[in-house]
């Protein structure tokens, strides 16, 4: 099989049509992901026997007649999402062998549907982050150039067709980040629109449940299987799918894109010109295009770090060593918090529970926390004003290139990079990456923005958008 060419839709339907069976799909695939893992340092575990387990009870379904949406199609998992088989590590070496009892709702739906889990994916510590640098694991390499990080080791995984459907989170951006770092498509569903059930979030208001593939046509049926109601997790919504609407296909001339001119300005030349190409390419597809203005994007980020700074100190305090974590020996309860902690998390999470902590001290919860929520609500009134005039908002995704291996970079730094991204998430709002090109030879995505529960929007847009997905070349397998 030549996976570089092959789309989740198209491997079902020689799975569902007896041209291939899911155990011969899952076992090249298998080997494949074994053999680049070892240059890419994508995947945490490779669910071998257990794929194939999988896939077997797939192909005993289809033989009994049964045409299942993702028959065979491997599937990859953020290590930050409960599987029932598999360990799930959330990032912290002191989960490095935990099963979970109970699966999340979006990967079992994708299993009921056919799909096969080959694997959990690298992640940051704790799953807090964009460049999987503070992995325990160490950073999941870019298949566009080693040298530089991935940004989403699934992302990595989906271009090196390791895998042809990521299932991952984001909160202030991880999935659209990787995207665009690694030249695929990254969708990040409306909040509520995919159940939450059995994701570890470090920030639960912002922390969302998206996919990744090479293929528009992927990402609206993995979209499909998962999306919907679910009485485990409050917070998705009632949503009814409006299926006549659901597969109107886009028309470009009755859509109105916004086009960011002041924003456009604050990037890197080469990031600028690429825009400015993508925004003559949108146009000649025939999509009606008009400036859009968002004067609160810095303090949206600021708002982002405060309250989501405060969600993880709140949500990490049950790893404690007694409750939930590894416990170490201790002589008393402050040295056994003192040392759980540090058996669990590293640098980054240590960081944002202090400051999180601080930050909803008395005093301060008035200074930063309370200030922090009235801007995200500002925050949602200025999009919701913005998506009045215009149907869909073309945003960019990152600032710059994905950062070299063995560069340091200040953490303050690297959550300037989330400029873009966050504020969206604090809006609560869908959002696709696409690629629309190169700079210096690396692919660079671009967001677009939509209104709540207008995924089949941007999934429809972006297919008339994206000119054909481009492999890294230097991926041999
Ligand atoms: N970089 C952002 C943060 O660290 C987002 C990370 C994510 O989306 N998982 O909060």
């Amino acid at each position: 099989m030549e996976f570089r060419k092959m789309t989740a839709c198209r491997a079902a339907e020689a799975v569902n049509n007896g041209e291939t069976t899911a155990c011969q799909l899952i076992k090249e695939i298998l080997e494949r992901c074994n053999v680049l893992n070892g240059k890419l340092n994508t995947f945490i575990k490779i669910a071998g026997p257990e794929a194939l387990e999988q896939a077997a009870a797939v192909d005993k379904q289809v033989k009994s007649g049964q045409k299942l949406p993702l028959a065979g199609v491997p599937v990859a998992v953020k290590d930050d999402l409960c599987c029932r088989d598999l360990p799930t590590s959330f990032g912290s070496p002191a989960f490095k062998n935990f099963i979970s009892p109970y699966g999340a709702a979006a990967v079992e739906k994708l299993t009921d549907a056919g799909a096969v889990v080959i694997g959990k994916t690298n992640l940051d510590d704790m799953g807090i982050g964009s460049t999987t640098t503070s992995s325990p694991a160490g950073p999941a390499l870019n298949p566009w150039a080693p040298d530089r990080v991935a940004g989403s080791a699934g992302a990595a995984a989906v271009a090196a067709a390791q895998c042809l459907i990521f299932l991952e989170s984001d909160s202030g951006g991880a999935l659209r980040q990787g995207a665009s770092h690694c030249g695929v498509i990254g969708l990040r569903p409306t909040m509520g629109r995919v159940s939450r059930y059995g994701l570890h979030t470090f920030a639960s208001s912002f922390g969302q449940i998206g996919i990744t593939a090479s293929s528009t046509d992927d990402i609206l049926a993995a979209l499909e299987v998962i999306s919907g109601f679910d009485a485990r997790d409050a917070s998705t919504a009632l949503y009814r799918e409006k299926s006549a609407e659901k597969n109107a296909a886009v028309e470009p001339e009755i859509i109105k894109i916004g086009y960011p001119t002041a924003i456009i300005a604050l990037l890197a030349p080469d990031h600028r010109n690429l825009m400015e190409r993508a925004r003559e390419d949108i146009e000649a597809s025939g999509f009606q295009l008009t400036d859009f203005k968002l004067d609160l994007l810095a303090e949206a980020l600021r708002a982002y770090y405060i309250i989501a700074f405060a969600e993880t100190s709140s949500n990490l305090s049950r790893f404690d060593g007694i409750r939930f974590g590894m416990a170490d020996y201790a002589e008393n309860l402050d040295e056994l918090y003192y040392k759980s902690r540090r058996l669990t998390f590293g640098q980054e999470a240590s960081r944002r529970s202090i400051f999180g902590t601080f930050i909803l001290s008395q005093g301060n919860y008035d200074r930063y926390y309370r200030q922090a929520l009235k801007i995200w609500t500002l925050v949602r009134r200025e999009f919701t004003a913005v998506l009045d005039q215009c149907d869909l908002l073309l945003m960019p995704a990152v600032r710059t290139l994905p950062q070299l291996v063995t560069e340091q970079i200040d953490f303050c730094r690297l959550y300037e990079e989330d400029l873009f991204c966050a504020p969206v998430s604090l809006a609560g709002l869908p959002s696709l990456c696409l690629p629309v090109g190169e700079v210096d030879q690396l692919p660079v995505g671009l967001q677009l923005v939509g209104r709540p529960f207008s995924e089949e929007m941007l999934i429809g847009a972006a297919s008339r958008i994206i000119p054909e997905i481009k492999f890294p070349p230097n991926v041999i397998c």
